[in-house]
């Protein structure tokens, strides 16, 4: 009898999620259509040095171009492809895809220019990931620490001591690690402490305030001074003013990134704005 009534109440709840599962089962049907298709492309954001304005490195940014609903954020699909075997395709073909490009870079003269690469919770956890990754360096014949896997604090906090064992199996092998939009989750400083991370990112949200919130403001200067003196880099997102620009500077903030200093790339246009802007390492803008 109580059998029976889960069963009932199952069924009432499932009606309402019928939508929901729908559109998902659909999303993943055309996502995987679309990867065979070639609809997938990045895009790669540069990372500058604060205080030289080198180029350091280029976080890579999915992109999906739909060739009737043209192009679709991964804030929109990914979030939706998350736990679907197809994320766990997608995200390897991501890693595939960057360290060719650093591979390419090499081979063009920017032979020192890192990727950072966007990892899903499913992926962090994937029994294979390091193994696949080791297999892309050797392939490609690039530097292990050339390449740099962004973790969210939520893929961390689910199992904290199972994500430290795998963080230290991927440092092992010599690639870098970033803690990505740092202060949007749980973290305490006790766990950051305790992370074997190379760099800490401040999320775009506290960096978009610190002009004019004296909030925020102290929050990411605090936050600079903590991670420093705890052995780390800060790389700050969402840089989009000189005003903030100049204040992440004053605070020694290590890396930057944002609109100011240059919007996602298309891969087509990599190569163009690369030697357009680009002299001797230099993102000039910003030197
Ligand atoms: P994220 O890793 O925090 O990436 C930064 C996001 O901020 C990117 O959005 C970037 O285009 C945007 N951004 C950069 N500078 C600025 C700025 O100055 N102002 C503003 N307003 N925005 C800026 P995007 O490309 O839409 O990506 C959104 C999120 O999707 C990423 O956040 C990341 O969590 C996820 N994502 C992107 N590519 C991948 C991927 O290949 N794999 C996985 N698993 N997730 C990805
Ligand atoms: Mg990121
Ligand atoms: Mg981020
Ligand atoms: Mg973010």
């Amino acid at each position: 009898e109580a059998k029976a009534k889960k069963g009932a109440e199952f069924r009432v709840y499932d009606a309402t999620m019928n939508l929901k599962v729908m559109q998902k089962v659909e999303l993943e049907s055309e996502a995987r259509e679309a990867l065979r298709g070639n609809q997938f492309s990045l895009a790669l954001q540069p990372q500058i040095d604060m205080h030289s304005g080198k180029l350091m490195g280029f976080e890579a940014l999915l992109r999906w171009y739909h060739p009737k609903k043209g192009h679709i954020s991964p804030g929109d699909f990914i979030p939706l492809l998350e736990n679907t075997s197809f994320m766990l395709e997608l995200d390897y073909w991501v890693i595939t895809r960057s360290t060719h490009l650093v591979r390419e870079l090499k081979n063009s003269g920017y032979p020192d220019i890192k990727v950072a690469i966007n990892l899903s919770a499913g992926q962090f956890l994937d029994p294979s990931l390091p193994e696949f990754l080791q297999h892309q360096i050797i392939k490609n014949d690039i530097a292990p620490d050339q390449v740099c896997l962004e973790l969210t604090e939520t893929v961390l906090v689910s199992d904290i001591k199972r994500a430290t064992e795998i963080m230290q199996t991927i440092r092992d092998m010599g690639c870098m690690l970033a803690i990505d939009d740092f202060g949007t989750g749980y973290s305490s400083l006790s766990y950051l402490k305790s992370l074997p991370a190379d760099y800490i990112k401040v999320d775009r949200s506290f960096v978009a305030n610190i002009a004019n919130s004296a909030d925020d403001r102290n929050i990411v200067h605090s936050t600079i001074s903590m991670v420093r003196n705890m052995g780390m880099q800060v790389v700050a997102e969402g840089i989009e003013t000189n005003e903030q620009y100049e204040l992440l500077c004053h605070f020694d903030c290590h890396q930057g990134q944002g609109y100011l200093i240059s919007r996602p790339i298309p891969e087509v246009n990599l190569w163009d704005t690369l030697s357009d802007k680009v002299e001797n390492g230099f993102w000039k803008d910003f030197a």
